[in-house]
């Protein structure tokens, strides 16, 4: 039975510029549906300038809390009050609470996501085992930089176009984090158990990331966040040379996991396969 909205239901949703293939309406109202929960999750594209007044006005409560997506993630963190580590870490916001006395809380769920897609779909693989390379230095490397040093990764490299932001995000991590060039990236590669593209390189006209994936060991992991296309040529490549693959939206859906419990207080449904009805949305655009 699909469900109704009364004068109880709990708003939350996404903010992005532009936003209407965001694929988190799909998932969070899915599981509303399954859990019988009273709410709602829409999309918000407030305009590209216009994040701070769009988020202020959310002040109160009136929409408990947005997932938020690109271009807004460090605009999130800055007009937030309070503002957890993994946020401050990835120095982006991808999930903003409204709390009823008027506090904006910033939160970055998508190292948990990041983890959560491994774990689902390279389940041997373990952070602690060797060394990780993110090519990236955005908010998304940040986030993911991050969540794997926390999981205990003995060593970070980062690869990205411009060397300089490589080496600040490197630098802002500590020890054990190294910074390379895209030219420097075979070596950075060597003995790698993982690899994960996030630049934006491959999306739609976003141009082709050329990494010499062949210089890494048969046994890493490649990784795109990346899910549109959801094996991208990226990934295409990577099981071309027998390397394991994990995608984008394993990540997407990990990280709605802790926003849904966040705006609706339980944790989501398992009886309803999300992941299939993402892949379902995606195959139509096609
Ligand atoms: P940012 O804009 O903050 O960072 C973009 C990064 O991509 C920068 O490091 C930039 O390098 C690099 N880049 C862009 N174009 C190129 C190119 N043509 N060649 C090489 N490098 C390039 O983005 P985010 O960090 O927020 O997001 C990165 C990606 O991760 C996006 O595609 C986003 O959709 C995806 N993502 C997926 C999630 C999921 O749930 N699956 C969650 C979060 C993000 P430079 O510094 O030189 O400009």
């Amino acid at each position: 039975m699909s469900r109704r909205i009364t004068g109880a239901t709990i708003v939350a949703g996404v903010a992005g510029q532009p936003v209407r293939h965001s694929l988190s309406p799909l998932i969070h109202n899915a599981w509303l549906d399954a859990a019988g929960i009273d709410g709602a999750y829409v999309p918000f594209a407030p305009p590209a300038d216009a994040f701070q007044k769009f988020a202020e006005g959310l002040r109160g409560g009136a929409v408990r809390g947005l997932n938020i997506t690109l271009p807004f993630k460090e605009a999130a963190l800055s007009v937030a009050d309070r503002s957890t580590g993994r946020a401050d870490a990835a120095e982006a916001a991808n999930l903003l609470i409204f709390e009823p006395e008027g506090e904006i809380i910033a939160d970055n769920t998508d190292g948990v996501g990041l983890l959560a897609a491994f774990a689902a779909q390279a389940p041997a693989f373990q952070p602690t085992a060797g060394p990780v390379v993110i090519l990236g230095a955005g908010g998304a490397a940040r986030g993911a930089a991050a969540a794997l040093k926390a999981a205990g990764a003995p060593q970070i490299r980062i690869v990205n176009r411009t060397l300089a932001k490589a080496e600040f995000v490197a630098g802002a991590l500590g020890t054990a984090a190294f910074a390379y060039s895209l030219d420097q990236a075979r070596r950075a590669l060597e003995g790698a158990t993982a690899v994960i593209n996030a630049t934006s390189a491959g999306i739609s006209n976003g141009g082709r990331l050329e990494i010499p994936l062949w210089s890494t060991p048969k046994e890493a992991v490649v990784m795109d966040m990346i899910y549109t296309p959801l094996l991208t040529e990226f990934l295409q490549e990577a099981r071309a040379l027998g390397r394991q693959t994990v995608d984008g939206l394993g990540m997407l859906v990990g990280q709605a996991r802790p926003s849904f419990e966040a705006f609706y207080g339980r944790a989501p449904p398992d009886d309803v396969d999300v992941r299939a009805l993402a892949v379902e949305a995606l195959e139509a655009r096609r």
